[in-house]
């Protein structure tokens, strides 16, 4: 017979969401198991820019409000959990930039000006010039102007290995999942057929959430899914350059992080809105073509003869939004035993665990006597896309 098992709370997805969430509660003393149907960070996780936004990027078409500023906390939280020190303890993780750059190629004064009027970029940014200008930019050709944001870049892969680290005997791949019910209420749930018992059941599966509410005959909260047409370019001659680079409209033209690949080159991934609707109806080869286009306007210095191209199609799980979109907070939602959300960026892994801790606290869950997990199998750790579509 399937063995069963307990734990104060079963979580479901092993993205940024349920690895924080999962690390945090373990710190607290509660006992968890993580259950991954694929690999951990696999879906967007390890596909993000892994940008720690504090939220400058939305003070370009005023959607940073006084009353929704979780995410300008973000960049101080990280940086204390990457120094051993914060709430988390992430040493190890590669830091693979201490700011992001707001590039502006040509004359964008209409568009600055409101934006360093803004409160929520007052003080955070400062324009650099010469040696200080990323080393992608410093060119002689080099026309425009550059402001560092106190946000960071991470290398988001080694950041899944380190919280699958401190997930512990805590993580079960497995396939089928099904409720279960006992005196009408959701008790658990039945995974590749062993009962698994818990105080508390949270769905953080990303894109996965629609189906397991399906699973479990509920349909709310609802989801929606952004599409993004995403482009990666090697090339021996791509110094690293992580920048939203402005174009004459309220998003960045471009988004460019850079990800050390495993020959040694960099790999520039490229996303902003390149990578959204009108990227999404191109093919794959116009894709890449719009973006070759980008990169020779923009840097026409740069030798791209050598390099190799690939796109990736991801979709961001969001909660359905209807008017105005609150880019800055984590979404959770609550029935019963059962908490659903979706942190809405890597960046606010923090106030989506947050949030549920918050709910705990409310409800007085505490950690209870739990025996102890059997071996159980472990699901994979995600490999970089880029390793994946230009090994
Ligand atoms: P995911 O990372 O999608 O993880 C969900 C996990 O659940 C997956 O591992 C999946 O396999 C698993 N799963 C699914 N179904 C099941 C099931 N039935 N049972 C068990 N497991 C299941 N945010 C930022 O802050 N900064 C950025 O620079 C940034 N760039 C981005 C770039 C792109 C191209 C994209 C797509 C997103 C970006 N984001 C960024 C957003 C960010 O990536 C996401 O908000 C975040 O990664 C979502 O994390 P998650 O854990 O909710 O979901």
């Amino acid at each position: 017979m399937a063995e069963s098992l307990s734990t104060d709370v079963l979580i479901l997805g092993g993205g940024i969401a349920g690895l924080w969430l999962n690390a945090r509660l373990r710190q607290q003393g509660f006992a968890t198991l993580l259950v991954e149907n694929a690999s951990l960070g696999g879906e967007q996780s390890v596909k993000s820019q892994g940008i720690i936004h504090g939220g400058a990027k939305y003070a370009l078409h005023g959607a940073l409000t006084g009353a929704s500023e979780a995410i300008a906390d973000m960049p101080r939280r990280w940086r204390e959990a990457l120094a051993g020190n914060g709430e988390l303890d992430l040493t190890g993780v590669r830091l693979l930039s201490d700011a992001h750059y707001l590039w502006s190629p040509g004359t964008l004064a209409g568009n600055l000006t409101s934006f360093f009027a803004s409160k929520a970029v007052r003080g955070r940014v400062d324009q650099v010039k010469g040696d200080a200008l990323p080393p992608a930019l410093q060119h002689p050709k080099f026309k425009g102007k550059v402001y560092r944001l106190a946000e960071l870049v991470l290398d988001v892969p080694s950041l899944i290995a380190r919280l699958a680290e401190l997930a512990g005997d805590g993580l079960l791949a497995a396939r089928e999942i099904e409720p279960l019910h006992e005196d009408g209420q959701l008790a658990g749930l039945r995974i590749d057929g062993r009962a698994v018992r818990a105080q508390r059941i949270v769905l953080s599966a990303g894109a996965g959430n629609q189906a397991l509410l399906q699973t479990l005959g509920l349909s709310q909260p609802a989801m929606q899914r952004r599409p993004l047409h995403m482009v990666m370019v090697k090339a021996p001659s791509l110094k690293p350059l992580y920048a939203h680079c402005l174009g004459g409209g309220p998003k960045p033209r471009v988004t460019v992080t850079s990800h050390p690949a495993a020959d040694g080159q960099w790999v520039w991934y490229l996303g902003g809105d390149l990578a959204e609707a009108e990227g999404v109806a191109r093919n794959e080869a116009e894709q890449i073509a719009a973006a070759e286009q980008e990169l020779r306007q923009l840097l026409p210095w740069i030798d791209l003869s050598t390099a190799q191209w690939a796109t990736l199609r991801v979709d961001r799980a969001e909660p359905a939004q209807s008017g105005l979109v609150r880019p800055d907070n984590a979404f959770l939602s609550e029935q019963g035993n059962l908490l659903v959300g979706w942190p809405t960026k890597l960046a606010l892994a923090p106030d989506f665990a947050d949030r549920v801790l918050a709910a705990f606290e409310r409800d007085g869950l505490r950690p209870s006597a739990n025996p102890p997990l059997p071996a159980l199998p472990r699901p994979p750790v995600a490999q970089p896309a880029w390793e994946e579509l230009l090994g």
